[in-house]
């Protein structure tokens, strides 16, 4: 007798069902009344092809062992360089800010970011990307470009991107970054009202005819931001604000950050699935206005349409390494272990004079394997393929463990992957 493949899961909605295999992202729509028909003592030809069913020597372990995907790799891409943990803006949300409570900060001396340059050469020797992060990092511009001299002198294969609220970008410094092909990433949570009652100075005034000005100046030199939309308190109710601003600014698209656990502001769980079901009501305006929102939903699509996993959520799963101001080196930059409040597990195990390679180190190797195929109580969820395992952060700090699940991505593609799959049905009318 045959069954169900048990990595097929079902969707219903109006009289049709999706069938949704998880470890090969296939769908087949199906009315009802035909699914209701299936015969599984003589299935047809097409469900046994496809895997949608299968025969009883079927060996679940096997077929997932065999539907792992072979493309990882533990090569490093990416370093963070944190080039102090001070900030011009004092955001409500922020979670470098609760680590900041006697408001010490540190910043990235030329010493080290020259032994931080040494470990760029040794762990990622071709086409790296050098990330200047913060705090805020144009606080401490006189070492960013002490850094990009260096690599100039030491025939680097880097380019630089640079995450920033904008504040302190004048025509000259745009010039500087159009000069040096920097990628820019700024951060804007909507229109005025919305972003301004949080994204604020240390004297409460607002943030975002600042920011409007950084972008204006920045597309006048030819460089296109890529816009950073924090979802919080002040915007989870009309998380598609932020899409008015991108038509305005001519922009491709942008990205949503969720709100981050370890943030001044938490979520309760009723309260995310608020927020989640108004943020698919964003996504479904920018599939409408072929808008790329590419951090929560884009990247999850286009593996679904292209039927590959969506494998890593983030570069901290082994591709990057993050070097804070003081020269501590650790795998993600949410962890980072702020002088003033330090956490006991960090991942931050190594300093900048560390001279072997950071993938061999045990740390690295551990993350490296942290996806969601190597985490038996993933292996019967049906977002297996498209979760990338969210963040790893979010389950250190809330279980303990990197190798637990993280609740908030869990919650998410409960609500997403339903939405995936009835969005591409609608879109392409894939009615079998
Ligand atoms: S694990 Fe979480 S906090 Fe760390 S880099 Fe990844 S997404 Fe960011
Ligand atoms: S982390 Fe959650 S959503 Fe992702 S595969 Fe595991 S159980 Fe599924």
């Amino acid at each position: 007798m045959y069954h169900l493949n048990p990595f097929i899961h079902i969707f219903k909605r109006k009289g049709k069902i999706a069938l949704y295999n998880a470890l090969t992202l296939s769908t087949l729509y199906l009315k009802k009344a035909d699914y209701d028909s299936i015969s599984f003592s003589n299935p047809a030809k097409e469900l046994l092809d496809n895997e949608f069913v299968v025969g009883p020597d079927f060996d679940s372990l096997n077929y997932l062992s065999e539907h792992k995907p072979k493309e990882l790799t533990d090569e490093l891409s990416v370093a963070y360089f944190l080039l102090t943990s001070g900030c011009n803006l004092r955001c409500r949300y922020c979670f470098v800010e609760t680590r900041m409570n006697n408001h010490k900060t540190s910043v990235m001396s030329e010493e080290t970011a020259e032994a931080g340059l040494r470990m760029l050469q040794m762990n990622i020797p071709k086409d790296a990307t050098l990330v200047f992060y913060g705090g805020e990092p144009f606080l401490n511009f006189s070492v960013m470009q002490y850094i990009v001299r260096r690599c100039r002198e030491l025939e680097l294969d880097a380019h630089f991107v640079v995450v920033t609220n904008g504040l302190l970008i004048t025509p000259e410094i745009a010039s500087y970054l159009a000069d040096n092909k920097f990628e820019v990433g700024i951060s804007l949570d909507g229109e005025k009202g919305i972003n301004d009652s949080m994204r604020v100075d240390y004297e409460n005034q607002g943030s975002f005819d600042e920011i409007e000005k950084a972008i204006t100046i920045l597309m006048d030199k030819g460089i296109v931001p890529s816009i950073s939309c924090t979802l919080s308190k002040h915007n989870w109710e009309n998380p598609g604000n932020i899409i008015n601003l991108i038509k305005k600014y001519q922009l491709p698209g942008f990205g949503y950050n969720l709100p981050a656990i370890n943030g001044n502001i938490r979520f309760s769980k009723e309260e995310r699935a608020i927020l989640i079901k108004h943020l698919i009501e964003a996504e479904t305006e920018v599939v409408k206005h072929r808008l790329i929102e590419d951090k929560v939903v884009d990247r999850r699509l286009k593996s679904f349409v292209e039927h590959h996993s969506w494998l890593k959520d983030c570069a901290a799963y082994g591709q990057q390494f993050v070097i804070t101001p003081k020269g501590k080196v650790g795998v993600c930059h949410g962890l980072w272990p702020d002088e003033t409040n330090g956490e006991s597990k960090t991942y931050y195990s190594v300093d900048v004079t560390y001279d072997k390679p950071l993938r061999e180190h045990p740390d690295w190797k551990e993350w490296f394997n942290r996806t969601p195929y190597n985490m038996p109580e993933c292996w019967s969820c049906p977002s297996i393929a498209l979760c990338g395992g969210g963040c790893a952060k979010n389950s250190l700090l809330t279980k303990s463990n990197i190798w637990n699940k993280d609740e908030d991505i869990c919650q998410l593609m409960e609500q997403l992957l339903p939405w995936t799959i009835w969005t591409y049905y609608d879109l392409t009318k894939n009615a079998y």
